[in-house]
Parts: C-alpha cells; structure tokens; sequence
C-alpha cells in the first residue's frame, strides 16, 4: 500500500529558538514512523519583521542600524546551530551557508541604500531570506537526532506571478516541480524541509505569498504532492472560538468545515493564512491544526463538510484595525446620484483599493441614500481615500469631490456560522448582547452566504464587544461537537450542498 503522505507547517514560534527546533524535530520524527512526511517553516519568530526593518532603513540611508540587524541576526542563528548540532565540520558548513545568505540579504541592503529606493522585487528578496535561513536549521537537527533531511528552497518549487508582496501560484508549473524535485526526496526516505512564505517567478525572480502566508504554502506544497493531511502547527490548540489573546475562555473548535475555517480566516483569525484553504478546498484535502507546545491536544480538524452535530455559531474572528471609508451617493449639492452613478462610484472605488494593494473586507450600500461603505483591513485606507477624492474629483471637475468620508480607528467583528439569520434568533442575539454593553456599531453586514456577520464598531469597545458576544453565544461552553443540534436548522439544512471548490 502506498504510505500516507503528511504536510507539517511550522510557524514562527514553533521555531521561535534552539529547544523549539529540537521540540519541532521530535515531532517530525515520531510522524516520520508512522507516514512520510514533508515539512514546511516559516522564519523564526520576529526575523522576517526584522528583515522589513532593515530593508527600511536602508531605504532611509540609516547603514549602521542595517547592519547591526545584520549582526544580530547572524547571532541568533549562529547560536541555534552551536545549540543544535555537535559535529564541528558540519556547525562550520552550515554556518558559512547561513553567513552566504545574510551576506546576499546584506548586498540587496546595499543596493538600496545607494539608490535610496526600495521596490517590492527587492523587499521580497530581502524579507524571504528569515525561511531560507530556518530551513537548513530544521533539516539539520533532524539530521543530529538520525532522521534524513534536507532543505529545499520553495524558490525552486513555487512557482508564481510577479505579484511581489502577495504573489499567487501557477499551479500547474508548481506541481510539476514538486513532483520533479520533491517527490524523489520522499521516496529516498528523506524528509524535505522547506522554506514557507516564498517562492520565484518562471524566470527566477524572488517572490512572496504575503505576511503570514506559510500557512498558504503549506497548502499549495502540500497539494502539489498529493498529500494525505495538511496539518498547521501553532501555538494554539487549534482554531478557537476567538483569538485566545482577546477572549481568554476561547475553546478549541474540534471539527469545522472548509467554508467556516476560510470565512474565520478572512475576516481575522490570525491562526490561518486567509488563503490557505483555497488549494486544499479544490481537492478535498484535510487540514489540522494542532499545538507545538501541547501535542496531546487533538487540535481542530477542517474537513469538507460540517459535522452533522454543529450549532449555528462555530466562532468569533476579529480585525482589530481597519478603515471604514464611505462615499456619499449625493453630490456636494444635495442631489441623489443615479444608480449608474452608483455602479461607477463602487466600479472606481475597488480600482482605487486594488491599485494600492489594500485588502477590502466589506462592501455595503445602504438603499436610501445610496451610500456606499467599505471596510479595508489594513493601513492602507487613507492611501485608498486619496486616491479616489482625486479621481472622482477629475472625473466630475463641477461637482468639485465626491463625498468621500473615513474612519480609520475601527474594528470589524465578525460572527461566522451557518444559517445566522435563521438559526435560534442568533442575529437578534447578537445586536442585543453590543447594545447592552453600550457598543456602538457604525455599520452591521450580513454576509450574502448567509455564514457570516459583520460589525464595524470603534476600535476602543473591541474587546468589550467580542466579550459580550463570546458569552452571549454561549462559546466558551462546551466543544461544539457536544453542543445540542440547533433548533431551527436542522442537520439537512446546516450541511453544505457540496462545500463548493472555490475559497471566493
Ligand atoms: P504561527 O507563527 O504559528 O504562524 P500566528 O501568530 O500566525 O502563528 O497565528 C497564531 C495566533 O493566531 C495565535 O497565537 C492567536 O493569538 C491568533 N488567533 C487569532 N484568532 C484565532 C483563532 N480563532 N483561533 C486560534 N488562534 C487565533
Ligand atoms: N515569516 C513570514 C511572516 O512573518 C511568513 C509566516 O510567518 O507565515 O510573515
Ligand atoms: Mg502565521
């Protein structure tokens, strides 16, 4: 029979030092008895923000503080393989492979120093280099407890668009290097340690996925394999019914489906890339996502349907800084917009946020005034405004500028379930709980699929609010899988017709 393939994500705190390392190749070991198992890291916690850093000041002409994060860095890592590896030829040759990659980040510094320019190619190359430099030591402390590894840069595995910041795979040309080049590692017993977070165009060029993004090359790696399991190694037991850091009585959620672990992802669980179901999702792989540092724990399973038993909520995801941007469907002289007007305004407004690389949560419009709201979830809502004060304002020179008015000190909270309107007078629940804890929502949003909603509320009432609605739900209970069926949807209705294969 042909042995089960498993995909192991390590995320930054997983790798976060020398003792982590050896916890994480424990680990890989005892899964490496039972399966094949091919590895993905990110960075060790707190290196790639250093290396953005770096790439910043360089860009300012600040060369001393550059390469003193240089030093550092080198530091840390030199310290990890003294810790980990007991032969002094091998701790030189990964060393000197270590110091010739800092080496490159330090030349890429260089070049932007000089030309005081940072461009996202050069970014990439530059916050990309925290992976390349975990991997070799992952690989090499499984080496030391007698497991056969070797790293591999998913440069050479991950192929992708020039997107730099937020590049997107080519999964046909991503699969047929993963085959080439993978796949006879693991049939050698071996197991690859690759780099999360990167991978290069055709031609080579050095891309990256997006902060966070290991999580989405765990999936995409793991689904150019052919994996049986993906699983997500954290520091949480699994997704929770809240950020644990918010809410501290959050559960563990068992079991979930794709759709409500992709919906939890997007609007703010930090725990999931808000990609990474996309690849599995296409192909029914499931996931997990369990904890380094309590491997007993069962961790959450997502998996393509919902348990038969769930209840409406499955949890609560949070983004705790965002910008509420709204246009105003009149013109600056009180007349209403027509509704073409509208369809341009909206049309032009998207162009804006997609042209600064701003991530659009939410989109509303209210049917009397015909305002239109968006929510954006980074800090990129005032570029967003700007831009579009100036193209509505040259697009209509007599009407002077649109209104376009923002907030940018707001959180979007967001309920995600499965039939919330229907489902026990949840959404009725919900206002109730904000309202008596005196929370002021700028804007609620029911999601069109009917499993998410959406509060816009000041950012300073955040942690009240999720609170209140953590315990109004009734979350912190029980595991949902012991909880009652719901009374109004009945197991027929709260399973999805197929958990269709696209993410959006
Ligand atoms: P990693 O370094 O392993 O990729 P991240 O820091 O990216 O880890 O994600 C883990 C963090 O996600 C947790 O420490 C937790 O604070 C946060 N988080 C936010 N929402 C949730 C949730 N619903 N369930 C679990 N963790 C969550
Ligand atoms: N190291 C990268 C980051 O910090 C990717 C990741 O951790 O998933 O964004
Ligand atoms: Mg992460």
């Amino acid at each position: 029979m042909k042995k089960q393939l498993q995909v192991m994500k390590f995320g930054g705190t997983s790798v976060g030092n020398a003792s982590c390392i050896a916890r994480v190749a424990e680990l890989i070991r005892t899964a490496s008895r039972e399966s094949s198992v091919a590895v993905v890291v990110s960075a060790m916690s707190g290196v790639t923000n250093k290396l953005i850093e770096a790439a910043n000041l360089a860009q300012a002409g600040n060369e001393s503080a550059v390469s003193e994060i240089f030093v550092r860095l080198a530091k840390q890592h030199d310290e990890v393989v003294k810790t980990l590896v007991h032969s002094a030829a091998e701790r030189e040759r990964l060393r000197s492979k270590l110091h010739g990659l800092l080496a490159e980040g330090g030349r890429f510094c260089q070049s932007t120093f000089l030309s005081r320019q940072l461009t996202p190619r050069t970014l990439d190359a530059i916050s990309g280099l925290g992976e390349r430099l975990c991997a070799p030591l992952v690989a090499a402390a499984l080496v030391e407890i007698g497991v056969c590894s070797e790293a591999m840069d998913a440069t050479e595995l991950i192929v992708t668009d020039s997107n730099h910041g937020g590049a997107e795979p080519r999964v046909d040309l991503t699969r047929a290097r993963c085959q080439a080049r993978v796949v006879p590692v693991l049939r050698k017993n071996s197991v690859p340690v690759m780099t999360g977070f990167i991978g290069a165009t055709e031609e080579g060029v050095f891309t990256t996925l997006g902060r966070g993004g290991s999580d989405y090359s765990a999936t995409i790696l793991g689904t150019a394999l052919d994996a049986d399991e993906v699983v997500i190694w954290s520091d949480v037991h699994g997704l929770l019914t809240a950020d644990p850091k918010l809410v501290a009585d959050a559960s563990t959620i068992p079991e979930v489906s794709y759709r409500e672990a992709a919906e939890l992802a997007y609007f703010g669980a930090k725990v999931l890339h808000p990609k990474t179901l996309r690849p599995v999702m296409q192909r029914g792989i499931p996931l997990r996502i369990r904890n380094t540092f309590a491997a007993d724990e069962p961790g959450t399973r997502i998996t393509p349907s919902v348990p038969l038993n769930a209840q409406p909520v499955t949890g609560l995801a949070a983004v705790q800084s965002a910008t509420l941007i709204t246009v105003s469907g009149n013109t600056k002289n009180g007349v209403q917009g027509t509704r073409q007007d509208i369809s341009n305004t909206l049309a032009r407004t998207l162009a804006a946020a997609t042209a600064i690389g701003a991530e659009v949560l939410l989109i509303s419009q209210s049917s009397s005034d015909k305002d239109i709201f968006l929510v954006i979830g980074s800090p990129l809502g005032e570029r967003v405004v700007e831009m579009l004060r100036q193209q509505l304002s040259a697009d209509r020179p007599q009407e002077k500028t649109k209104n376009v008015v923002f907030t940018s000190s707001v959180s979007l909270l967001t309920v995600v379930g499965r039939n919330l309107r229907t489902a026990s007078g949840t959404v009725a629940r919900a206002f109730a709980a904000l309202t008596q804890e005196n929370v002021n929502i700028i804007a609620s949003v029911q999601g069109s699929s009917d499993c998410s909603l959406s509060f816009v509320i000041p950012q300073t009432e955040m942690t009240i609010a999720v609170a209140a609605l953590h315990r109004e739900l009734e979350l912190e209970r029980l595991p949902l899988s012991k909880r009652p069926v719901a009374s109004v949807a009945g197991p027929s209705a709260i399973r999805y017709e197929s958990e269709e294969a696209t993410a959006d």
